[in-house]
């Protein structure tokens, strides 16, 4: 249905010439056509006989309520804010009200003569609010191409329940026609027709017209938060089935009293005549006097209501209301001005403030204008470069800041910075995407509020447009080196958590040890000569020990944790690969030992003119590309890791025996792996762990390429060799617990989990050395449950239960233990 109306709404926007001349064709006909003057009309109010003191007292509530239901809906409509919101619903009344109603009515050969009270019955029906809401879904528009789509969507949203809306009102109001009261008749008569009138106008000739005046007016820089309006606007299902079944109802009583009306036709019209006559016939004094204290009492009333409301605005409303909406209309300079007027009084106010805190409420007050603005018309390219070079670009509104990047004076990358507040940067680039995407709304499910970006800029992204969640799981207790440890892992593949808490179950009795045997993250810069005598003169100094000693120290300075261990090279040809060796303390360590590489690399330059550094990295390092000189030489930090699962842990625990177990890992993890030409990929799936670990807790991800570098070796051992040795050597962990996505609060939040957050104090390079033996301990952990699993045939099964969990959400016993989840 709210498709329909879709298509509906962007066939009248996206043609509104053809509506908009078509239908006032038809209204200039209607009001144009002879009436045959014979046929008597139904009359409303034309006769003063008529004017009973009964219809005077409900004209006078009637118009009453119209007055005071106008009075709240132009409230609610102030409330909505934008001048452009409140002309379009006018544009609407006036037309829908108005010219079209008197058109039908014409056509239908009604006299309506008395257009004091169709004014208050327009009044009462109309409802400008819904007028309001599809003027902002047209406002929403960034572009031109974007008007009738928007159009389209108010449509799709607003028509089922406007339908149903009309629906409901003509049975309602239908019923007064059926009031006996001939005034209230013919006036029940008039709105039903009105009702039905505004709602065929709503739906053709006022989208049109919002369409054609957006593209005239070139309006097209509205843009925001359609999400939010669709939300807000969609139908209580509730509301919607109570109105259907009162629809349903009303039908009933309406073509019941009708085919009644019908039947005692003859009789009512006999006594409508004798009332007639009644009334005509009454002349006396009294009646007199009723009729004219009647008229008076009318207009005293209606009038003490239209001054009490004034003056509950004008005296008791008007001012608080426009306090609070003051951006919607007032000018530039005077909004300039309402801002440095609250900048000062902050100023005046606190004496003493942190950076921090003064940064906080600029931002504050800059997101509070800025949503204001978002109503207004933007200022011209001019008016806004002009703001943006006094460095106050945070004053102008989305639409003006997208206007200077579309106009290449702010770079997209620069949003944050320029509007100086993070999240509104994200926001407005996101907008920017929206319309470069061919599917605008590709993005809507991609979160970016709540995200500390002040973390993320300069450090871990750029261009950012949000973030993208990650489950995080847990696996435990993984009992290491004497300690239990509960280990995040972030990951989207079924399984791999369980597995892992399996293999932390199987190993929990005995423990595992672990022990880093090696700690140096690796720069590998490449650098050519004019002649291979030259480049192996160099290599040769580089070996002299007093040679080094300068070279460390020019490297050593540079950081107060990095420490140059030694220098390898790799001499092909005239190129010369230095391979720099250097602990890094707690960090990963690549931004700091490409630091370090930079200035040694200027001191062997002194040394060797003629020598050319051709790349800081010439891939011997080697970051993130398998390599066989870190699975041999090892790079980060190199860990081995051992455990002995008892006989009887392999069969209750792992479903499995100890000799099934290495028989698999021969062949599987040695032949296997040898005979597929494997670089340090001897093992199960160590990258598995290797990966969830490093996305939990902010490590380079591509790093997972050598840091999965693993060769798992299982033994039988024991006096009778039905106990199950297993050990795991990782050579090329590429770890920290400082610096990169380390510092983003959710994965400091893992990394506290584990007892490694950030630098360690005391003993720096302690963090990120534990770090690195708990992701060997836990891929220890996930090989013994993987390789238990496939010797036991229960991989596929598990995996069919765990990845595809619609099919078995309710079964959630495990192959990898029958309470996996303890
Ligand atoms: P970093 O954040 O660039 O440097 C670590 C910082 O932490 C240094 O300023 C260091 O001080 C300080 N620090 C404080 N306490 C420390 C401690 N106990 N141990 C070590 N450092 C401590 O981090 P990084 O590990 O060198 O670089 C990681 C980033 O590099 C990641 O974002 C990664 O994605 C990226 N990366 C870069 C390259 C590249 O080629 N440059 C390659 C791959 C990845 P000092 O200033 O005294 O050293």
């Amino acid at each position: 249905m709210s498709r329909l109306f879709g298509i509906y709404g962007e066939l009248c926007a996206t043609h509104p010439w053809e509506v908009i001349v078509t239908i006032i064709t038809l209204t200039t006909y209607f009001l144009t056509v002879d009436k045959p003057h014979s046929t008597p009309r139904p009359c409303v109010g034309c006769s003063e006989e008529h004017y009973l003191a009964f219809d005077v007292i409900v004209m006078t509530i009637i118009r009453c309520l119209a007055i005071l239901y106008s009075y709240h809906q132009f409230r609610n409509l102030q409330k909505l804010g934008s001048k452009y919101v409140l002309g379009f619903a006018g544009l609407f009344v006036v037309f829908s009200s108005f010219v079209f109603t008197s058109a039908v009515l014409n056509i239908l050969r009604f006299e309506f003569v008395d257009l004091k009270d169709a004014l208050f019955v327009f009044l009462i029906l109309i409802d400008l609010s819904k007028a309001a809401k599809l003027a902002q879904f047209a406002l929403t528009s960034v572009n031109e191409g974007e008007i009738s789509k928007n159009i389209a969507k108010g449509v799709s949203v607003l028509g089922p329940t406007i339908t149903l809306d009309t629906v409901v009102e003509t049975l309602v109001i239908g019923v007064g026609t059926l009031s006996g009261v001939h005034r209230l008749e013919m006036l029940s008569y008039f709105a039903c027709l009105s009702v039905i009138v505004n709602y065929v106008i709503f739906m053709t000739f006022y989208p049109a017209c919002l369409s054609l005046m957006l593209e005239l007016d070139r309006v097209s820089e509205f843009h925001g938060e359609e999400m939010l309006l669709e939300e807000n606007e969609k139908s209580n299902p509730a509301v919607q089935r109570v109105k259907l079944i009162m629809s349903f109802g009303l039908t009933v009583v309406h073509i019941h009293s009708r085919w009644t009306f019908s039947n005692e036709n003859g009789e009512i019209e006999r006594m409508n005549l004798e009332k007639k006559v009644n009334c005509t016939g009454d002349t006396s004094m009294y009646s007199y006097l009723m009729k004219q204290f009647a008229l008076s009492a009318d207009h005293i009333v209606i009038l003490i209501l239209l001054v009490t409301l004034m003056i509950k605005f004008v005296f008791f409303e008007s001012k608080d209301h426009l306090t609070d909406h003051i951006s919607h209309s007032e000018t530039f300079s005077e909004r300039k001005r309402s801002i440095q007027r609250q900048k000062r009084t902050f100023s005046n106010s606190v004496e003493v403030q942190t950076d921090k805190y003064s940064h906080n409420l600029s931002t504050e007050s800059s997101k509070y204008h800025s949503i204001d603005r978002e109503t207004d018309v933007p200022r011209s390219l001019q008016d806004c470069l002009q703001i943006y070079r006094t460095d106050t670009a945070e004053e102008l509104s989305d639409k003006e800041i997208i206007l200077l990047v579309d106009t290449k004076h702010v770079p997209s990358y620069m949003l944050e910075k320029v509007v100086k507040n993070p999240e509104r940067g994200v926001k407005i680039r996101r907008t920017i995407v929206r319309n470069m995407l061919q599917d605008s709304d590709a993005i809507i499910h991609l979160p970016y509020k709540n995200y500390d970006y002040e973390k993320v800029m300069g450090a871990c992204c750029e261009n950012v447009i949000g973030y993208v969640p990650v489950p995080v799981g847990i696996a435990g207790p993984l009992s290491l080196d004497d300690m239990t440890f509960y280990i995040p892992m972030a990951t989207t593949e079924g399984c791999l958590v369980a597995s892992t808490n399996r293999g932390c179950r199987a190993t929990e009795k005995n423990g595992i040890k672990s022990r880093i045997v090696a700690d140096g993250m690796t720069r590998g810069p490449v650098v050519r000569f004019t002649s291979i005598v030259k480049a192996s003169e160099a290599m040769l100094w580089l070996e002299g020990q007093e040679n080094f000693s300068a070279i460390k120290e020019a490297f050593d300075s540079t950081s107060r944790f990095a420490r140059l261990q030694r220098i390898s090279s790799h001499i092909a040809g005239r190129y010369l690969f230095l391979r720099f060796v250097a602990s890094t303390g707690d960090a990963m360590g690549m931004n700091m030992i490409s630091k370090g590489t930079e200035k040694a690399l200027r001191l062997v330059k002194d040394k060797f003119p003629g020598m050319e550094v051709l790349s800081l990295s010439g891939n011997v390092c080697t970051d993130k590309k398998p390599s066989a000189v870190n699975w041999i030489k090892g790079r980060g930090k190199s860990v081995v890791c051992e455990s002995v699962i008892s006989a009887d842990v392999v069969s209750s625990v792992l479903k499995t025996s100890t000799a099934a177990m290495v028989d698999l890992n021969i062949s599987k993890n040695m032949i296997g792996s040898a005979v597929a030409g494997s670089i340090g990929g001897f093992n199960a799936h160590a990258s598995n762990i290797v990966t969830a670990i490093f996305i939990a807790t902010g490590q380079d991800a591509a790093q997972n390429v050598s840091s999965s570098n693993c060769i798992t070796i299982m033994e039988p051992w024991g006096d009778r060799g039905e106990d199950l040795y297993v050990s795991c050597t990782m050579p090329s962990i590429e770890i920290g617990t400082t610096g990169g996505g380390t510092v983003l609060p959710p994965q400091a939040s893992c990394l506290r989990m584990l007892g490694v957050e950030g630098p360690n104090r005391e003993r720096p390079g302690e963090n990120a050395k534990r770090l690195a033996r708990l992701v060997c301990g836990a891929v220890l952990a996930g090989e013994v449950s993987l390789m238990a699993a496939l010797a036991s045939g229960h991989l596929v099964k598990s995996h069919l239960k765990y990845n595809r969990s619609y099919s078995s959400r309710d079964s959630m016993s495990c192959d990898f233990g029958k309470d996996c989840d303890k």
